[in-house]
């Protein structure tokens, strides 16, 4: 029998393991992953090192236009990369100046619009794990499955201080921290699309939890759709 495709939606805090489960579990499911926040991640990239003027409206939507984003399977690793007009930026986005200023560029609704747009016509054919912010309230309100995944902030901050510890990036375990936080309170209080918990999410709290059992969890529910 052939096991039914959804969309599997994970939503939640910066740093409480979206990335890291999503990409295993597609794996494991043999579904297509996309990571929403790289292209966020990406647009700012583009806009930091073209010294674009993002509150001027008017040049936004020109350069718009000039923004090209595809994943691509890396063979190395297996997993998809994000490129930006044909660059592989993945390692390039993670920068603190592109985590410093995302969350304002996200704010923007017509960047917005053209990254839903684009995130819809990967996720519409199914059988896809997609993480962010808004994957379950705007992108794909009527995904199968939606997950909302949280973490106590010094668990989060550790974690991702120990990821950068070991791509040899100096930063403090304090400006992890406040990094977090400010993008917490922009992307939940901005008005379009901001970050929020729906009636129909189940929530995954990863304080305690290791990433197996978090993959796991969502295998779980996701069987119950699918079988
Ligand atoms: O997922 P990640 O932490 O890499 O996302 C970076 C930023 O991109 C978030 O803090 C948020 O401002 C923005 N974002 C968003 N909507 C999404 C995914 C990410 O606004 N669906």
């Amino acid at each position: 029998m052939i096991n039914k495709k959804i969309i599997i939606a994970i939503d939640g805090l910066s740093g409480s393991g979206k990335s890291s489960t999503a990409k295993l579990l597609a794996k494991e499911m043999n579904y297509k992953y996309l990571d929403s926040g790289a292209m966020y991640r990406a647009v700012t990239l583009y806009i930091i090192e073209n010294s674009i003027d993002y509150k001027n409206l008017k040049m936004l939507k020109t350069i718009l236009d000039k923004i090209e984003l595809e994943f691509i399977k890396d063979d190395m690793s297996g997993f998809y990369q994000i490129h930006l007009n044909n660059k592989n930026v993945e390692k390039k986005i993670r920068s603190k100046k592109v985590s410093e200023l995302v969350s304002e560029i996200s704010k923007i609704s017509i960047i917005r619009k053209k990254l839903v747009q684009m995130q819809r016509t990967i996720g519409n054919k199914k059988g896809i794990v997609m993480e962010g912010r808004d994957i379950g309230t705007v992108v794909f309100p009527r995904a199968e499955l939606k997950i909302f995944m949280k973490a106590d902030l010094d668990i989060r901050a550790k974690r991702r201080f120990n990821e950068f510890e070991k791509l040899g990036k100096k930063i403090s375990l304090e400006e992890v921290k406040s990094n977090l936080t400010d993008r917490d309170n922009k992307d939940s209080n901005r008005e379009d699309s901001p970050l929020k918990v729906t009636s129909d999410s189940l929530i995954l709290d990863t304080t305690l939890i290791s990433l197996e059992e978090q993959i796991e969890f969502i295998k779980k529910e996701a069987k119950k759709i699918t079988n």
